[in-house]
């Protein structure tokens, strides 16, 4: 089974993210809910600067999503890589991403799991 390698599962709540999200860094995240004891993940992304202040902004936007989970990453292209795994690994058409994850502007930056960026 596909495994985000990512912390959590943390209740999606700015007190919470604040307590284990401490550092002012690019990462790539999932959103979900708990059933049973498994984290099923509905949402993947990432954050180009500041993952804190991007997981807040997923705050209520999605009803099913109660839960978070994250790994910080070097850079924001090491974000793009870990969001676009983790978007293939679990699905893609099954989670309610609109779209595969777009790549920063002006860069070459290439998918892993496909060939959308050529
Ligand atoms: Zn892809």
């Amino acid at each position: 089974m596909a495994s985000l390698n990512m912390e959590g599962p943390y209740l999606l709540i700015p007190d919470k993210i604040d307590e284990v999200v401490t550092s002012m860094q690019p990462g790539a995240f999932a959103l979900g809910y708990i059933a049973d004891v498994n984290f099923v993940v509905v949402y993947v992304g990432r954050s180009d600067k500041n993952l804190n202040e991007t997981l807040k902004d997923w705050v209520f936007r999605k009803s099913d999503c109660m839960f978070f989970k994250y790994a910080f990453t070097k850079n924001s292209y090491e974000a793009f890589v870990k969001e676009c795994i983790s978007y293939h690994d679990f699905g893609a058409i099954n989670l309610k991403c609109e779209q595969h994850p777009q790549r920063i502007e002006g860069t070459d930056w290439r998918c892993p799991g496909c060939d959308v960026y050529k």
